[in-house]
């Protein structure tokens, strides 16, 4: 059962993607993030295969809290490789909980309370500003208070009404620079794991010509259905190459804005600015749970529970619960058809690169 592959805390995942990632004969790396967490947390690279023309990069828990499926989705791929004779043909790169802080404290945030795809600055961009519409916002968003009953849905959809999905998505959620305690904000400069990547991710992948990022994330989309983000517009040749290996209907450009919305910072636009000079195509992989009201309503009171609830306290724990239920739901055929779904991309990606 696919739902074997799920864990029930960051310890649990990292170990056994440990435990798998030396069965399958990997080559590890740990990396520790310090934070105030009472356990030690690490980014945690399997890397199998040697030298090779092609590499499939799998990355998980970009976003804390939406390691759970991703690091059930890592625990598979590596379950299916220590089965099969080491495919010299491609080179593995599994990174493991990007941000560990939020996978282990249920956050989607991380230590800095920086959403990590909105932290990867290109040269030409810089960590300042934020839209006109989150400074609107901003007090309905960030309230200096615990959560507590209201009528949040209400609020939502009357903001919504006001100035329309498509701007609330885009100034809510595009990244901020000016909140520090607020959501979505894309921090003042790289964060840890986000010089760690940018710093290890050549030795990773090596000389490979030909490169797949699978960026796998939670949250966004119908239930049980999943999408295929990309920063490339739909009349590219990376886009195009996404269409004909898993179909017209779960490929989507970030800049047609129909599910998601361009953001600063994004992992996937730092990743394929370094490797230009390469064969390399990036996709956010979405995979959808609940309304977009309720997950906007989770992440906003479990950062309110974090800044101004007592950790432990009844009103954080909630909040985390909840959060975990919109970001991996606990739906037992939820879990068993998404993690298949994803399977069956990262076996139709690794064929046709
Ligand atoms: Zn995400």
């Amino acid at each position: 059962m696919n739902t074997e592959y799920f864990s029930t805390g960051y310890e649990q995942a990292r170990c056994r993607f440990l435990t798998a990632a030396r069965a399958a004969g990997a080559r590890i790396e740990c990396f520790p993030i310090d934070s105030t967490h009472e356990n030690s947390l690490s980014l945690d690279v399997a890397v199998i295969g040697g030298e090779s023309n092609r590499a499939l990069i799998v990355t998980s828990g970009v976003h804390g809290v939406e390691g759970f499926f991703g690091s059930a989705v890592q625990l598979a791929i590596l379950d299916k490789q220590a089965g099969m004779a080491n495919d010299a043909d491609i080179k593995v790169v599994l990174i493991h909980a990007v941000n560990p802080y939020g996978f282990a404290r249920l956050r989607r945030f991380n230590e800095d309370n920086v959403d990590l795809n909105r932290n990867f600055m290109l040269n030409s961009e810089n960590y300042s500003g934020a839209p006109d519409g989150y400074h609107q916002l901003n007090r309905f968003l960030n309230p200096s208070s615990p959560p507590g009953f209201e009528l949040f849905r209400l609020k939502a959809l009357w903001n919504i009404w006001r100035y329309g999905m498509g701007a609330l998505k885009e100034s809510v959620a595009a990244g901020q620079y000016e909140y520090p305690e607020g959501i979505f904000y894309g921090g003042a400069k790289p964060c840890q794991s986000t010089a760690l990547i940018q710093n290890n991710i050549e030795a990773w992948v090596g000389q490979t010509e030909k490169i797949l990022h699978l960026d796998i994330h939670t949250g966004l989309g119908p239930y049980s259905t999943f999408k295929l983000l990309l920063s490339d517009s739909a009349d590219s040749k990376n886009y195009r190459w996404f269409v004909d290996t898993f179909g017209e209907s779960v490929v989507e450009s970030l800049v047609s804005g129909a599910t998601a919305y361009p953001v600063h910072g994004h992992f996937g636009s730092w990743m394929r600015n370094r490797f230009k000079q390469r064969d390399f195509r990036f996709a956010g992989v979405e995979f959808g749970t609940y309304d977009v009201i309720r997950v906007l309503g989770a992440i906003r009171a479990e950062n309110r529970a974090y800044h101004y609830a007592q950790p432990g306290s009844g009103i954080a724990d909630k909040a985390g619960q909840e959060l975990l239920e919109c970001f991996c739901p606990s739906d037992s055929k939820w879990r068993n058809s998404v993690l298949a779904a994803a399977l069956d991309l990262v076996e139709h990606g690794r064929i046709a690169l």
